[in-house]
């Protein structure tokens, strides 16, 4: 399977710093093109259209949105559709990212349902899930994935592999990781990632659902992480906003 090395650049980037980061992103590419690697950014609302025009015609290069709202269209003041992203040249969607649903308060139902929306409006979805500091001292690491990737997969009622195929990739992402420096080990990622790979197979039944590991991934751990068994790709944030220790990520 393709490594899938994601960027979640969060609240940064104005569309002219988002635009340059996109050129440095296509100048470095080899002239054939990435081998056994895509790239998928994340920008705000605000930069996506910028990324997905300077991408445009890279076919491993993809731009997703970060956040949306499960409705078509609406009187739902400061909110995003689907199709807005659509528009401005997204592909995929975040859902479950830990900042929302610890800083926003999305809880469990939510990210179901927005889920399932997505995948309804034929945008591919990056389900992230993980558990907290608390959580896992407690130890609920598996009791925490079961909860969150259940409910996605109990409000569909029928998401199996078939329906699932290129359009589904779950990132596990330690709370306790995103953005405090400090990575999951080696044998914790492992760990974890079996975890999440068994879950899977039992919710739909299958196995090449792509799981992505994230949390304080750097240029000095991407390589010992991203070459794991059962590791797919890597979801970065603070590392992803310079492009020279993305493109670093990209090649480890
Ligand atoms: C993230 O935003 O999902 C993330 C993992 O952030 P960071 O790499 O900064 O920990």
């Amino acid at each position: 399977m393709q490594k899938l090395l994601v960027a979640n650049w969060k609240m940064y980037k104005t569309r002219e710093q988002a635009e340059s980061w996109a050129r440095s992103m296509i100048q470095a590419l080899p002239p054939q093109g990435l081998s056994g690697r895509s790239v998928l950014v994340f920008p705000p609302a605000t930069a996506i259209a910028a990324v997905a025009q300077v991408f445009s015609g890279h076919p491993s290069l993809s731009v997703g949105g970060q956040n949306f709202y499960p409705g078509t269209e609406g009187a739902f003041t400061g909110e995003i559709s689907v199709e807005m992203l659509r528009d401005a040249g997204a592909q995929w969607v975040l859902a479950g990212h830990s900042e929302r649903r610890h800083i926003m308060g999305e809880a469990d139902a939510l990210v179901a349902q927005k889920v399932l929306f997505a995948l309804e409006h034929g945008l591919r979805v990056m389900l992230c899930i993980g558990e907290t500091l608390e959580e896992r001292e407690a130890g609920k690491l598996t009791e925490v994935l079961e909860r969150q990737l259940g409910a996605v997969f109990s409000a569909a009622g029928k998401l199996d592999a078939a329906s699932l195929a290129g359009r589904f990739a779950v990132a596990y992402e330690p709370v306790w990781a995103i953005g405090t420096g400090k990575v999951a080990g080696t044998a914790e990622v492992a760990e974890a990632h079996a975890v999440v790979r068994r879950l899977l197979e039992s919710f739909a039944g299958e196995s090449r659902i792509p799981v992505l590991y994230g949390g304080s991934v750097k240029p000095a751990n991407a390589g010992a992480i991203v070459h794991l068994d059962n590791v797919d790709g890597l979801l970065v944030g603070g590392a992803s906003l310079d492009p020279q220790s993305f493109l670093q990520i990209v090649s480890a």
